[in-house]
């Protein structure tokens, strides 16, 4: 199927051309003639499969053909759970409406309200907004939404874990009855289903990936490090691999600026996107990394939910994420739109069942990479399954010899053969060296 098929406005074929899309992607080619019929739609789709065009496209067609309100009051409306997926589709919307004289504007905290009410004066097509200044600019009675068309509900999923269904209710108030409804969601999960009957009428459904599977293009991988030692281990995977561009999640805000810090220090250009940034810091940090200016973006869950960047080749996860389904999202961040990526998540031994709860929600086991020199004693066979007491080593310490990685054992693995640490650099426990830096990694092959 092409793009000219879906019967798309030639404007917005061009943009698309443009951008070097040739072919729509799954979820574009169901949900592109299902929203230009008018109907309401319930899409599973993760991040990275093209969802955002999946709704901007129509929504953009509609608008464009159909003719606007005179006082040119807000038709469409997208609510999303962070700022960055606001600016996101935002962007999206420019660039597919590039030809199209239509007007929209991302409306979000942390940043002044009179450029938005300015906005709102001069007249608005299109509103992709955060649910919490959305609602203040509703309450002055800036924005008016008795003529939104179209309200689409984006990263559904993720508005329901921050908390924002009573905001999504109140906004619902705000709409006029005789609407189209689309709700986009990572998952269909019970909570999802129950939000979208209260406001979805006959919904066309669209599943695309199935439920909570990761995106096939990405490169899996766990390694097993000491917590303190994390630090070290991203440095030297940094150095040795001459890594340009990583994305680097880290659980707490302040854990993040300590490796970014850290980074800095070894001098490895890094920058925060968490919470605590002002949206100026966020909006400069995540320019600087799209721009390769920095190398490195550390980013927690949150801050990082939507971003959206071509090529991005590395993921870490510097702790696993406590809600085994962030750690799809984390890993949706590379991989995109088809193209390779590879994610790899620090494992610390009190981070086991975090491990085993996204093995399991993920349905498969993760590969195990080894890397010289950080390799923890005792940990490394035992990764997919329970941890064991030591065993008394088998023809000595250091039998390998300082030789490169070595690849993890299979499942169930044999016991008593290690784990061992390498060539005697590894760290160990307490009051241990630092771990070595000479040794190079390789992929465990299971
Ligand atoms: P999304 O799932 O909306 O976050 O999109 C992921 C990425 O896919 C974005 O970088 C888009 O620019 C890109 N993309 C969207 N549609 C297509 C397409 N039909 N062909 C190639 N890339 C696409």
């Amino acid at each position: 199927m092409t793009f000219n098929e879906l019967g798309l406005h030639p404007a917005l074929l061009s943009a698309v051309a443009k951008e070097g899309y040739s072919t729509p992607t799954p979820i574009q080619q169901r949900a592109i003639p299902a929203v230009l019929t008018g109907t309401d739609l319930l899409a599973a789709a993760q991040t990275g499969t093209g969802k955002t065009a999946a709704f901007v496209l129509p929504i953009l067609h509609r608008l464009a053909t159909v003719p606007s309100h005179p006082k040119r009051q807000p038709r469409v409306l997208v609510l999303t759970p962070t700022r960055e997926l606001a600016a996101q589709v935002a962007e999206s919307v420019a660039t597919y409406g590039a030809h199209l004289h239509l007007r929209h504007a991302v409306i979000f905290g942390g940043v002044g309200h009179q450029p938005q009410v300015d906005a709102f004066k001069r007249g608005l097509d299109i509103v992709i907004a955060t649910p919490g200044r959305l609602l203040e600019h509703a309450n002055d009675r800036t924005a008016d939404l008795s003529h939104i068309e179209t309200f689409i509900l984006d990263e559904a999923d993720r508005m329901l874990d921050m908390g924002f269904i009573h905001d999504i209710k109140k906004v619902l108030k705000m709409l006029p009855p005789k609407r189209q409804n689309l709700l986009f969601s990572a998952t269909f999960s019970d909570e999802i289903r129950t939000l979208a009957k209260q406001f979805l009428h006959n919904p066309q459904e669209i599943d695309i990936a199935p439920r909570n599977t990761t995106v096939e293009s990405v490169a899996q991988k766990i390694t097993m490090v000491e917590q303190r030692h994390k630090r070290e281990l991203l440095v030297h995977l940094i150095k040795q691999g001459d890594w340009q561009q990583v994305l680097v999640f880290a659980r707490m805000k302040h854990g993040a600026n300590r490796i970014c810090d850290h980074l800095n220090a070894n001098g490895i250009g890094a920058a925060a996107l968490h919470g605590n940034k002002s949206q100026t810091a966020r909006t400069k940090a995540l320019a600087d990394f799209k721009a390769n200016r920095i190398r490195v973006l550390v980013a927690t869950d949150i801050a990082a939910r939507g971003i959206d960047i071509d090529n991005l080749p590395h993921v870490i996860n510097f702790e696993l994420p406590n809600v085994p389904e962030d750690y799809v999202h984390r890993i949706g961040r590379t991989g995109r739109a088809g193209l390779k990526g590879e994610a790899l998540s620090f494992v610390a031994s009190d981070e086991r069942q975090e491990l085993k709860d996204i093995q399991r929600v993920i349905k498969r086991e993760i590969p195990v990479l080894q890397v010289e020199g950080f390799v923890p004693r005792n940990d490394a066979i035992a990764i997919n399954s329970e941890p064991r007491p030591a065993r008394p080593p088998q023809g000595g310490r250091g039998r390998s010899g300082g030789g490169a990685a070595k690849a993890a054992a299979p499942r169930g693995g044999q016991p008593g053969r290690g784990p061992r640490p390498s060539g005697g650099g590894a760290p160990g426990r307490s009051g241990a060296p630092p771990p070595r830096r000479d040794g190079g990694h390789r992929s465990g092959n299971r």
